[in-house]
C-alpha cells in the first residue's frame, strides 16, 4: 500500500511500472491533490479514490434503523447518529477514468463535479460510470440542470434496475430516474450480474436495498454501494436494515453474504454511505475491519 503523500506522483509510478513502451500522453491528466482517500489494487496499476459528495459531516438518524435495540445505540454511542457520507469513487485503470456513482449532484449540494475539477479532470474525462442502483444520491450527479454532465461516459446500469425504475414505473411516478436514463440513452449499457464489464469490473449480485442493487468488484477491493447505510451499526449486526432499503429482509441476507466473501477472502471493502476513512480491510479471524493504512 502506497502511503497517500505518494498520490501526486501516481502517474510517475505507473509509467515506471509500464517500461517496455512511453506512455506519458495516456497516463495524463494526473491526480495532483494527495487529500484523497485512496486503494491502490492490482499491482498498483489501478487506484480507486474516495471523492465525497456530502460537503458537511452526515449523521444518519437512528430512527432510520428501527431493528436496532437502543441498547446497541447506546453501547456504540451513536444516539446522535451513525457515521456516514454520500461517497462516490473514481477509479484510474490503464489510462482511463471511472466513476462508480454519481452523488447528488451540484443542483442539490454534491461535491463530485468540484472535487474532478480540483484535482485536474472534466466531466469528459470520464470513460464509464458504473451503477449501484438508481436512487437520486447515486444518479442526481450525472446531470448538469436538464443536461448530461458525463458525455463521453458508457454508462453501465444493472437491467433489472433498468426494468423497475423505467419500464415497471410511469414517468410521473419516478420522474428523476426517467429524466436521467433519458439524457443517457445513447450511453447507457445494460448488464447483468455476473458480468465482466470493461475496466476488469464485475457486477455481483446484491439485491434488498433496490430490485437491482449491484456490488462491483475490482481486483481485491468490494465497492458495496448501498449495503449498509450505518455502517458501525450494521457491520456487525447484518440482521438490521434501514428504512431506505426496499425489501429489508433481502437486505439482510444479501449484507451477511457480502460480508461472508470479503471476510473469506480478505478483501478491502468501501461503500457510498462509509464514514472516513472510506476502505476498511475486513478482518478474516475477527468480526471486525481496519482503516485501511
Ligand atoms: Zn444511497
Amino acid at each position: 500500500m502506497l502511503p497517500l503523500r505518494y498520490l501526486p506522483v501516481l502517474g510517475a509510478l505507473l509509467i515506471v511500472g509500464c517500461t517496455t513502451t512511453p506512455k506519458q500522453e495516456v497516463y495524463t491528466p494526473v491526480i495532483t491533490k494527495s487529500d484523497l482517500p485512496c486503494d491502490i489494487i492490482d499491482d498498483e496499476q489501478t487506484a480507486v479514490y474516495c471523492l465525497q459528495d456530502n460537503a458537511e459531516p452526515k449523521l444518519m438518524p437512528t430512527s432510520l434503523f428501527p431493528d436496532a435495540p437502543d441498547s446497541l445505540i447506546q453501547q456504540l454511542g451513536v444516539q446522535d447518529g451513525v457515521p456516514s457520507s454520500i461517497s462516490t469513487f473514481l477509479m484510474y485503470d490503464h489510462g482511463e477514468w471511472s466513476l462508480f456513482d454519481t452523488g447528488l449532484g451540484a443542483d442539490h449540494g454534491g461535491q463530485l463535479l468540484t472535487l474532478l475539477q480540483r484535482n485536474g479532470l472534466q466531466p469528459d474525462s470520464i470513460s464509464r460510470i458504473y451503477l449501484t442502483h438508481f436512487h437520486g444520491d447515486h444518479i442526481g450527479g450525472m446531470m448538469q440542470g436538464d443536461a448530461p454532465l458525463f458525455t463521453h461516459a458508457q454508462v453501465y446500469a444493472n437491467h433489472l434496475e433498468y426494468m423497475h425504475w423505467i419500464f415497471n414505473q410511469t414517468e410521473t411516478e419516478t420522474p428523476q430516474q426517467h429524466k436521467v436514463m433519458a439524457a443517457y440513452r445513447d450511453q447507457v449499457q445494460l448488464f447483468a450480474w455476473g458480468d465482466s464489464l470493461p475496466g476488469g469490473v464485475v457486477a455481483i449480485e446484491a439485491p434488498g436495498h433496490t430490485p437491482g442493487h449491484t456490488v462491483f468488484r475490482k481486483g481485491n477491493l468490494l465497492i458495496l454501494g448501498d449495503l449498509m447505510h450505518g455502517f458501525q451499526l450494521q457491520y456487525n449486526h447484518r440482521y438490521i436494515s434501514c428504512k431506505y432499503d426496499m425489501d429489508p429482509e433481502k437486505a439482510a441476507q444479501t449484507r451477511n453474504h457480502i460480508i461472508s466473501i470479503a471476510h473469506n477472502e480478505h478483501l478491502t471493502i468501501c461503500g457510498m454511505h462509509l464514514p472516513a476513512p472510506s476502505f476498511f480491510e475486513v478482518n478474516p479471524v475477527s468480526t471486525s475491519t481496519n482503516p485501511k493504512q
